[in-house]
């Protein structure tokens, strides 16, 4: 249920709604707008409760319900878009913030190589996996607290923050220590407990679409989130299941400007995993800018032939530099830059 204040509301009508909800042993997020304050009332049993519970309160103009099942990320909730900011980098603003690096951290040589390479072609951080999600048990699972080292090492080395995934929610702690943005890999975006975890965390954080969820489900895990306070929340297409085999995933393209007409989130594009294979992701990453993307997230590897993991899909550094030009033109006919 939405609660909107009158503009000029004061502080204690707000603090009326919030307390009655509150005896009614109701949660209670704040959207403290430019203009007007908004209450949602959180519960499973809000739809039981007649408007009029919080409409008779002085200083409520509106008492809405939201039929969809996210409240938090909802339009209704938060009209104006949000930004999450990363040391100075806005994603969600003009600017379409580029995250790129290999998919496993494997060296110390392969990091600091690619990382000098995004940093200098213009990417805004560096992402590499520590802990892999991989779906056989045998195959390389990550560096793990090595690998977060590393990573931290070529954050001081070229001054270029880092994103990196958490799969387990007993390592929320750990990986935060070292990552500037926390991922969610598609294979967690349903897992509660890690998404609890790292919304008490409240640190910036990237949700990844799961392959068989709708965008529904995805904007209903990011209230996971959201609901502990965490409004850092980046979303994060990067193609779901369907018959067609010809790519790894199919990119849903048409989820950008789905999410941006329900949710205030951010949204960036994973092409890499969608595609399968480094020829598509260029033309890919082309398109999710035209489409609206607030950012990318690539894999870049100094050697593919050579990669422990999704070597296929990873650009050369070259065609990594090569994609960052052609993605300035793009980027200026939707009004923005790179
Ligand atoms: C990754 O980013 O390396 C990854 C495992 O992605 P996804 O969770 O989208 O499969
Ligand atoms: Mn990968």
């Amino acid at each position: 249920m939405i609660v909107l204040m009158r503009t000029g509301a004061t502080q204690t009508e707000v603090d009326d709604v919030v307390q009655r909800a509150k005896s009614l042993e109701l949660g209670v997020q704040l959207n403290l707008g430019t203009d007007k304050t908004v209450v949602a009332i959180l519960g499973s049993n809000t739809g039981q409760l007649p408007t009029e519970t919080f409409a008779v309160l002085p200083g409520v103009e509106s008492v809405t319900r939201i039929m969809k099942p996210y409240k938090l990320a909802s339009r209704e909730f938060k009209a104006e878009d949000s930004l999450v900011s990363v040391n100075g980098i806005e994603i969600g603003g003009k600017r379409i913030v580029v995250m790129a690096g290999p998919c496993a951290v494997e060296s110390e040589e392969q990091l600091m190589e690619v990382a000098r390479v995004v940093k200098e072609s213009g990417a805004s951080l560096l992402r590499g996996g520590a802990f892999k999600p991989r779906t056989s048990p045998f195959s390389f699972q990550g560096l793990e607290k090595d690998g977060l080292e590393l990573l931290a090492r070529a954050r001081e080395q070229f001054g270029i923050p880092i994103i990196t995934e958490v799969i387990d929610p007993h390592d929320v702690d750990l990986v935060s220590k070292y990552a500037d943005i926390l991922q969610v890999g598609a294979r967690n975006m349903q897992n509660f407990t890690l998404l609890t975890n790292i919304g008490r965390r409240k640190c910036p954080v990237v949700l990844k679409r799961g392959f068989s969820c709708t965008v529904t489900e995805w904007l209903t895990a990011a209230d996971y989130l959201l609901a502990e306070g965490n409004n850092q929340v980046i979303l994060c297409e990067r193609g779901i299941r369907t018959f067609e085999d010809s790519t790894r995933f199919s990119l849903d393209i048409a989820s950008i400007p789905v999410v941006k007409k329900f949710s205030h989130l951010p949204v960036i594009v994973d092409p890499s995993h969608a595609a399968g294979h480094y020829s598509l992701v260029p033309a890919i990453a082309k398109a999710v800018v035209a489409a609206g993307a607030d950012g990318l997230l690539i894999e870049v590897h100094p050697n593919p032939k050579e990669a422990l993991v999704d070597g296929l899909q990873s650009l050369t550094p070259s065609d990594f530099t090569r994609l960052m030009k052609e993605l300035e033109p793009i980027a200026k006919s939707v009004g923005r830059y790179i």
